[in-house]
């Protein structure tokens, strides 16, 4: 994954110092902290997130599991690894589906973030898992929206509930609650509504998205930030928390070869889980996220 490329070489070399050493002293423990905490300010990393992050690795780095470690350079990378697993969420959180059908999952993010394309990939998986997946164009504020939608509904072969002409263009809390009440009544087990996105955070979108979780109740409220947003990732993931709250994270363009920050803040930030990734344009690009694994990539 290119995002953490450069991460992953500091943090190699960082460790590849280390293992030169026999016992570690203060001071070695010390430097190897500095040098991660370097690395990850410079992937952009918020600095309240490295703080506690790199915080609790020299805790526990100087404490006994390292001195009675029979290899104590390799205690510490097992440390660095368990408390990256632990800001990227610990366990893996899967969707929570509806007790009774459909579950309701909405998705909420900046214009330009991969909202629509990630509707396209979620159902795609979904429909490939056995549901019968159903998107909503709630996103009436960018003049092809609805029909970016449709195209990416007919790629990944499922169907599209767009308002129709006179009845409910212009009103997005209106277009959602039709939506989920037509898949009620065609059965679809999974309702996916896109809403609308702005370049920026703007207090306008914000109530939309807001009413629209009103109206429809979701199981599940998706937040997608691209990957490569760096330091505004804080800032952004707050406003969404404090505006609509979601339950779970998207990180989108994971492909990209940015400095992989957002993705590391925006769990430990939120206290929400990342849920999925995406990993390019297609509709196939995209999986589950695997805190442990994505620990395990960065350390690579
Ligand atoms: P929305 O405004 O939030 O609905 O964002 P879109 O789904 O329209 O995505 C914005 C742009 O990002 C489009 O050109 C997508 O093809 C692209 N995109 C979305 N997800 C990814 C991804 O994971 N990787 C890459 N490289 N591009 C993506």
């Amino acid at each position: 994954m290119a995002t953490f490329g450069n991460l992953s070489d500091r943090l190699a070399e960082t460790f590849k110092n280390l293992r030169t050493k026999g016992k570690l002293s203060a001071a070695d423990v010390d430097g190897t902290v500095r040098e991660i905490r370097r690395a990850l300010l410079d992937a952009d990393v918020a600095l309240e997130v490295v703080k506690e992050f790199t915080g609790k690795v020299r805790e526990r780095a100087l404490g006994d599991e390292v001195s009675k470690a029979l290899n104590p350079a390799q205690q510490v990378v097992k440390i660095v690894n368990e408390e990256l697993v632990e800001i990227l969420g610990g366990q893996q959180r899967r969707l929570e589906f509806a007790k009774k059908p459909p579950t309701i999952i909405m998705l909420a993010g900046l214009q330009g973030a991969g909202k629509t394309t990630l509707a396209g990939k979620l159902a795609k998986w979904l429909a490939k898992d056995g549901h019968t997946p159903i998107l909503v164009a709630a996103d009436l504020q960018r003049p092809n929206a609805v029909t970016q939608l449709e195209v990416v509904g007919a790629q990944a072969g499922v169907p599209v509930y767009a308002p129709e002409p006179g009845n409910g263009v212009g009103n997005p809390v209106k277009v959602a609650r039709d939506g989920v009440k037509y898949a009620q009544q065609k059965m679809h087990d999974v309702v996916i509504v896109d809403t609308a996105g702005r370049l920026g955070v703007d207090a306008e979108m914000m109530k939309q998205a807001a009413d629209i979780r009103k109206a429809i109740d979701p199981d599940e409220v998706l937040f997608v930030i691209d990957a490569m947003i760096g330091q505004d990732a804080v800032a952004t993931a707050k406003a969404f928390q404090d505006g609509v709250d979601f339950t779970g994270v998207v990180l989108s363009k994971l492909d990209g070869d940015a400095r992989g920050g957002a993705a590391l803040s925006v769990a430990s930030i939120t206290g929400r889980p990342i849920m999925f990734a995406s990993t390019g344009e297609s509709l196939d690009d995209f999986e589950p996220f695997h805190p442990d694994r994505m620990a395990s990539r960065i350390l690579d």
